[in-house]
């Protein structure tokens, strides 16, 4: 009997630490995703890591095996060579696990390390043990101890090395050192352990050197598992690179980048320091289209306006989706006159009819532009006076650009502050009703009055709904004042039918918001209970875009508190976008006919305008009121086509309850 020791092919040897090391680096790339994510995804990189790692430790330890120089023919135990892979997984999840933990302590790194050197460990002798040889292998106790001692130590440096760098997922030299190191404790340990050992052999069967005879199931079963390896990491390092690159920097709807995608270009591309410009495009009414065809023909619309917007500016910038209808373009060349001229043509390219899903739709967008670096350098003062530009846009009748200046920051600071102001002024009673005279031309009777919101600031003074009625909109508190108001007019109509004063039903003016809740039925029916008034002396006035927005849904409600008896007129009719087409439709007594025509009526269009609502009134069954009558030749003419209510100036201005008392005897016949 024979004993030898074990001889090794030192290239394959160093084949297999190289290769055991590029395991541990994909492996420890994958994990180093894991603090960025949280809950399943966590897991899941976790687990990919792990698979990696164990797979690509066990496949490289058998590859070492067939380093060794064997004096026969070697064959294995295919159920223990598989086991050994059930330990090197696990092994390795565990470590990766205990290693990836926030709040790491040396305690951690000393468990994780001996937690891999002991997988190392297992797998190296379950491994040896399912080789099947003509022979026995000795293995001397104290040289084994050091093999693992050597696993453990080289896992232990493995890990705290990665930790140094855990969220580094690019190139990094602690996770090539943490690699090479876990590498060594594969290949040093395996090494150390057979370098030691002796093979005792029954029959020497001669001098010539046998090379390992390898297995074929075996090599396949390690080609397999390493390809497997390279796929799992490569495919995650695909999918973490590419896919969620785009889902973190794209918008998915509209295939721009997004606000990170934006942050990134301003980052790395963008220099304000020369000329450039930045454009805020809103969409004008998007909403109502998402509201009237519903958010899948919306998205639609967007798609495409995202291509023309792309189309127009073409390579000279880039165009990103921030949310919604609002897209910005960066323009990092530009002067003042390039921009004026791109906006145009962005204006003319979004007005252009969209053909989506067998509608013809039409939409018109607003631009705010700043320019670098007169209005700033940086992303976010850039984008702020885009942004104050923008509101000047729609502020002023939408479908426009402007530029910023200084002018529009004060506009919007004076904004903001009646804003704070407009949430406190409900309370401290802030808010009057001032109420203006319908007045019949031909009886010279008043028969109805509106109700106007005036907003006593106490700093200010008075501030006209022209300018807080659209913030009340836009921020809601439009609804809680329309409330209030509403309980007001109803008591104090009430005040003057009991005294005899008047018996007029007034109006006031309903907001779009008014409908949303579906409340204001009851909201109406409560204030006329609570003060007394029969329904058909209070008026809602809605103007045309109001009835058109969700039509369905408006006119189920208008219908209901017809039914009530309260009374509905279309206020500024002619100036909204409305067709004609379904004016029958909406349940209304009374078409207002707008003050723009009445103030050109010497314009032969607008009084042929005037001529035809009047006519449209009278063939759908409405009264109608002229308003903003200021002269007389406006009551004639109107008086001649056939309107002899009129609300103006010359008949009578809002007025304060206290003023109306007197007004009222001075004018009543
Ligand atoms: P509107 O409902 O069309 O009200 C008529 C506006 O025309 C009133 O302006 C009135 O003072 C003004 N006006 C009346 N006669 C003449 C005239 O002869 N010449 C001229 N130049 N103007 C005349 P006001 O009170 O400033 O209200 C402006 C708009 O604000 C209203 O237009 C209405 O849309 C809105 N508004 C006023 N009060 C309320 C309210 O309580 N709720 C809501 N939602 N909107 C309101
Ligand atoms: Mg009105
Ligand atoms: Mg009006």
């Amino acid at each position: 009997m024979d004993q030898m020791g074990i001889r090794y092919n030192i290239w394959i040897v160093l084949l297999a630490f190289a290769l055991a090391a590029s395991a541990a680096y994909s492996a420890l790339t994958l994990i180093s995703q894991v603090s960025l994510t949280a809950g399943r995804g966590r897991r899941l990189w976790l687990l990919s890591g792990a698979c990696v790692l164990g797979s690509g430790i066990w496949a490289m330890h058998l590859v070492e095996l067939m380093a060794g120089e064997l004096p026969f023919e070697v064959s294995y135990h295919p159920g223990q060579a598989v086991l050994s892979l059930l330990i090197s997984i696990p092994a390795s999840y565990l470590a990766l696990w205990i290693a990836a933990v926030p709040l790491l302590r040396t305690g951690h790194l000393l468990i994780s390390g001996l937690i891999l050197g002991s997988g190392i460990a297992a797998m190296h002798y379950l491994g040896m043990s399912s080789m099947m040889l003509e022979g026995k292998i000795h293995y001397g106790v104290q040289t084994q101890g050091l093999s693992v001692i050597v696993a453990c130590l080289a896992s232990y440096a493995g890990v705290f090395l990665f930790r140094k760098l855990k969220d580094y997922a690019g190139f990094s030299r602690w996770k090539l050192y943490s690699s090479l190191f876990i590498g060594l404790a594969v290949t040093g340990m395996h090494y150390i352990s057979l370098r030691t050992s002796h093979l005792q052999v029954d029959g020497w069967p001669g001098n010539k050197p046998f090379l390992m005879e390898t297995d074929v199931i075996l090599l396949t079963g390690v080609s397999l598992v390493t390809l497997l390896m390279l796929a799992v990491s490569g495919g995650a390092v695909f999918l973490d690179r590419h896919v969620l690159e785009r889902m973190a920097y794209n918008d998915p709807l509209t295939q721009l980048p997004n606000r990170h995608g934006l942050e990134r270009y301003f980052r790395d591309e963008f220099f304000g320091g020369a000329s450039g410009a930045v454009f805020f495009v809103d969409l004008d009414r998007f909403k109502s289209i998402n509201d009237t065809l519903g958010h899948d023909i919306g998205d639609m619309l967007l798609q495409e306006v995202a291509v023309r917007l792309r189309c127009a500016i073409g390579m000279k910038g880039k165009v990103f989706r921030l949310g919604g209808d609002e897209f910005l373009i960066a323009l990092p060349v530009c002067t003042m006159e390039d921009a004026r001229e791109e906006a145009q043509h962005i204006l003319r390219e979004v007005k252009k009819s969209y053909s989506i899903e067998g509608h013809e739709l039409y939409v018109t967008a607003s631009v705010g532009i700043s320019m670098a670096p007169i209005h700033g350098t940086d992303r976010s003062a850039l984008m702020k006076a885009a942004d104050t530009a923008l509101y000047t846009s729609k502020d002023s009748g939408k479908n426009k650009f402007s530029v910023f200046d200084q002018e529009m920051n004060r506009h919007q600071l004076r904004r903001m502050s009646l804003e704070k102001d407009l949430r406190k002024a409900l309370a401290r009673s802030e808010f009057m009703v001032v109420y203006q005279p319908k007045w019949d031309s031909l009886m010279n009777v008043t028969v109805g009055l509106e109700a106007l919101l005036r907003w006593r600031h106490p700093e200010h003074g008075i501030i006209s709904p022209a300018e807080f009625i659209p913030i009340a909109e836009e921020t809601g508190l439009i609804v809680p004042i329309t409330y209030w108001m509403l309980h007001d007019v109803c008591g104090q109509n009430m005040l003057w039918h009991r005294g005899r004063v008047a018996n007029v039903a007034v109006s006031i003016n309903m907001s779009a918001r008014m409908f949303e809740g579906g409340s204001l039925y009851d909201v109406i029916e409560e204030a006329l209970v609570r003060s007394g008034l029969e329904p058909h002396f209070l008026e809602l006035e809605i103007t045309e875009s109001i009835a058109m927005n969700n039509m369905e849904e408006t006119v189920a409600q208008l219908s209901r508190l017809r039914g009530l008896g309260v009374r509905v007129s279309l206020d500024d009719f002619g100036t909204g976008f409305s067709s004609l087409g379904n004016l029958d439709e909406i349940p209304v007594n009374t078409l207002k006919i707008d003050q723009v025509f009445i103030r050109k009526s010497k314009m032969h269009s607008k009084k042929a305008i005037i001529s035809n609502i009047i006519a449209i009134a009278g063939n759908l069954n409405m009264e109608v009121v002229a308003e903003g009558v200021e002269t007389p030749e406006q009551i004639e003419l109107l008086q001649s086509l056939g309107c002899r209510v009129m609300q103006g100036f010359y008949y009578g201005r809002p007025m304060p309850v206290s003023e109306l008392g007197q007004w009222f005897i001075e004018n009543t016949a």
